[in-house]
């Protein structure tokens, strides 16, 4: 397997500090790259990594953000490969307001008074207008 070529682009940073393994990101995580090890996220392949940041919104503790540094390109052939592979995750996670799972609604991670929860499209709009 050919080396990803190194390029200057967005990859999710883990501050292990603040990781408290509670492995809520590795779902949401489509393409893999995040993995439990001993007890902390760790990003486990880098090229697979796409800086979307999809995961920061569900971190309870803030440990995940987005840097920008030299790091293998992302590889979205990689990323489908082992998406095929785990077949479809479906999030435990659901609507904190109506209880609807992934396959009832789509869900959003959101930050909701201090704490990370997912929402569902029904229940956004009365966030945000009120
Ligand atoms: S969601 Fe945050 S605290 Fe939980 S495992 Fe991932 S990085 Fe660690």
């Amino acid at each position: 397997m050919a080396k990803p070529a190194m390029v200057k682009r967005k990859i999710v940073k883990i501050n292990e500090d603040l990781c408290d393994g509670c492995g809520a990101c590795v779902t949401p995580c489509a393409e893999g790259a995040i993995q439990l090890v001993d007890g902390k996220a760790k990003v486990v392949r880098e090229e697979l990594c796409d800086g979307a940041g999809f995961c920061m919104g569900v971190c309870p503790t803030g440990a995940l953000t987005i840097e920008e540094r030299e790091a293998p390109a992302f590889d979205p052939k990689a990323a489908k490969e082992v998406q095929a592979a785990r077949g479809k995750p479906i999030l435990k996670e659901t609507c904190f307001r109506c209880g609807a799972t992934e396959e009832d609604a789509v869900l959003f991670p959101c930050r909701h008074q201090g704490e990370s929860r997912w929402v569902c499209v029904h229940c956004l709009p009365p966030l945000i207008h009120g």
